[in-house]
């Protein structure tokens, strides 16, 4: 019988995704039995003509990493629509935007002149900038690059998508599941993400040392202090996004004594992760005099890079106004 087609193919991503289905390790044996892979452009030669030659629906799944920030990204992820019956957003920046979409906070001409212009590591003494066009000399015709859009967008802001695997990077028990559940033929409702929907702090080992009520006087970053591994550290006045998080991810930064960034994003009923982890703060700072409570809030250097770290192009602000 013919093995289901799957591709996998990246977007604005920093390819870490790919190393996740690499890391399933002799899984992957088992997915590439159950499974004729038809494009994966890191790790094997397909040409887009290729995809575009066969028919509608010739993919059982595609997994589509990254985000939306390209012209080419979002005409690849358009023609994966069309020629996958399941779309799945693999990883936190498919799914919420992810690190590359906190340059959302500028605009593209503020991203052209940091990279091209006002870095200290950059050279251009001609202030040349990045073209969707260039001439070139008589007879040799001319090179292109897609566009560079104003907006990074999630994948579900580009194309309808089937089902979100969370994660930066998803964790191979949850692709593996995902996998066999497709395989299978047992999925959740359409629009489901792939995992528990409950908060970080209910399953976390560290929930059982957090007192009844959280008070905190001062908030330290975590490169200043050495956490105690045992503690919640909300409590000990660090900042972590496990409540406003969806769980699932086994607590991977947890158990490397290090603080919930939130890459699996919110559960069903949180609309906006910030928000609502802005809303938990403020609900444990201990104290009633405003000088105070601001003095511990400005301890906070980057509000948005902390609490939206993975999820602005999905958040209510979704970004800076545009150029
Ligand atoms: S705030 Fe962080 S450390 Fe505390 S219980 Fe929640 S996930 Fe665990
Ligand atoms: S602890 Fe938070 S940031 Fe770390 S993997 Fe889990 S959800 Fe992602």
């Amino acid at each position: 019988m013919a093995k289901p087609l799957v591709g996998f193919y990246w977007c604005a991503s920093c390819g870490g995704c790919e190393e996740a289905v690499v890391d399933l390790a002799e899984d992957i044996l088992k997915v590439v039995d159950a499974v004729d892979i038809r494009l994966w452009p890191v790790a094997m030669d397909f040409k887009r003509a290729d995809v575009e030659a066969m028919p509608d629906k010739a993919f059982a799944v595609c997994f589509i990493n990254g985000a939306i920030r390209t012209e080419e990204q979002e005409e690849m992820a358009k023609m994966l629509r069309k020629k996958a019956g399941l779309i799945v957003a693999f990883g936190a920046c498919a799914h919420l935007g992810g690190i590359p979409g906190l340059a959302n906070v500028a605009n593209r001409k503020e991203v052209f002149e940091t990279a091209y212009k006002t870095t200290r590591s950059t050279v251009n003494p001609d202030g040349k900038f990045p073209k969707t066009e260039v001439q070139l000399s008589e007879g040799i015709g001319k090179l292109t690059l897609p566009e560079f859009y104003d907006t990074v967008k999630t994948l579900d802001q580009t194309i309808d998508v089937d089902y979100y695997l969370p994660g930066c990077a998803p964790p191979p028990d949850l692709i593996m599941q995902a996998v066999t559940a497709i395989l299978q033929g047992k999925l959740p409702p359409k629009g489901s993400v792939l995992t528990v929907d409950k908060a970080l702090c209910e399953t976390c080992e560290r929930n059982k040392t957090k007192p009844d009520t959280l008070a905190i006087k001062d908030i330290k970053r975590i490169s200043e202090v050495i956490a105690d591994p045992e503690k919640c550290f909300l409590a000990e006045g660090i900042i972590c996004l496990g409540p406003a998080t969806r769980g699932g991810c086994g607590e991977r930064c947890i158990n490397a004594n290090m603080p919930c960034r939130g890459c699996f994003g919110p559960t069903k009923e949180v609309k906006d992760m910030g928000a609502k982890f802005l809303s938990s703060l403020a609900s444990i700072i201990d104290s009633n005099d405003e000088k105070e409570i601001e003095k511990v809030a400005d301890k906070v250097i980057d509000p948005i890079g902390l609490f939206y770290m993975y999820s602005l192009p999905s958040s209510i602000l979704r970004r800076k106004k545009g150029e």
